[in-house]
């Protein structure tokens, strides 16, 4: 790894940056390293965080299975009368727990190695799989529960009212509310090295929503911060599930380097789409350059 210095050496002649006199850490792991990102193309997750994303949907998909599996145990107990409805409780907030502890794992590994918005059918189930487990997980038992003919017409209002509660806090969590995707990476990198000298490197805190261009940024520099981290974009949301840039830092990155918001979006999607275009060639001339 490089000297933290790297960022003096820019050719900016440009107005310093703040600094922090806080402790600024590194991030580990995750996406590359911010010096292999420079000039960034199509975002690509790196081999570790693919690894890490495949281990997370296999830990995701046996969640389900095993939500499933006690939503079966709850069908099972709706044919043995007298129904026991302590046992049809416990299992539907067993599934509850496992359908969301697996959207939970799903939504991270998406966070890794999101998914293209090319397709959009394809980018919906992978986005919001969670969901659709929910749905899987619960409505079966809704129907058999109402049309339970084991059931009297209180019981079916107290379970069936709590699957019904059940699917939707599953449902709810197995929402992507904003779904990682490679396009929107590509995106939000290109930007921020856009108005940041072409350097792919942010700033969050450990309770932040943003990140930022300067880790000495007055936002992040208050008495309630002690650590700041420091990587990049895709590391940002990776880890924080941070989306968003600052608009103090950007407003002073803008103005320090003379730039125009709305050009500067402008090149980022005259690129995306050059890029998008010109995609069968470059993956061709990749493979090589290793
Ligand atoms: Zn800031």
């Amino acid at each position: 790894m490089r000297p933290k210095e790297h960022g003096n050496k820019l050719k900016s002649k440009k107005m310093a940056k703040k600094k922090s006199d806080k402790k600024v850490t590194r991030v580990e792991g995750g996406s590359s390293q911010p010096e292999e990102q420079k000039s960034s193309g199509t975002f690509r997750p790196t081999e570790e965080s693919k690894g890490k994303a495949k281990q997370l949907r296999l830990f995701a998909i046996l969640s389900w299975i095993l939500a499933l599996g006690a939503q079966g145990g709850a069908i099972y107990l709706l044919f043995q009368p007298p129904v026991n409805m302590t046992w049809l409780i416990v299992l539907i907030v067993v599934d509850l727990i496992l359908a969301i502890v697996g959207a939970q794992l799903w939504k991270k590994s998406n966070r890794l190695d999101p998914p293209s918005e090319k397709n959009s059918f394809l980018f919906f189930m992978q986005s919001q799989l969670g969901l659709v487990a929910a749905i899987i997980a619960f409505l079966p038992l809704i129907i058999f529960i109402f049309t339970s003919k084991n059931l009297d017409k209180k019981q079916k209002g107290i379970v069936g009212g709590i699957a019904v509660v059940a699917l939707l806090i599953a449902g709810i969590a197995g929402v992507d509310f904003n779904p990682p995707s490679v396009e929107q990476y590509t995106e939000q990198t290109k930007y921020v090295e856009k108005i940041n000298n072409n350097q792919n490197l942010v700033y969050w805190t450990k309770s932040g929503t943003v990140y930022h261009l300067e880790s000495g940024c007055s936002y992040i520099n208050t008495d309630r911060t002690d650590e700041i981290f420091e990587g990049t974009v895709a590391q940002a949301r990776e880890l924080k599930n941070i989306t968003n840039l600052c608009s103090l830092c950007e407003r002073r990155a803008l103005k320090n380097n003379n730039l125009d918001k709305s050009e500067i979006e402008q090149e980022v999607e005259a690129e995306m789409e050059s890029e998008a275009q010109g995609e069968n060639n470059t993956t061709k001339t990749d493979s090589t350059q290793n």
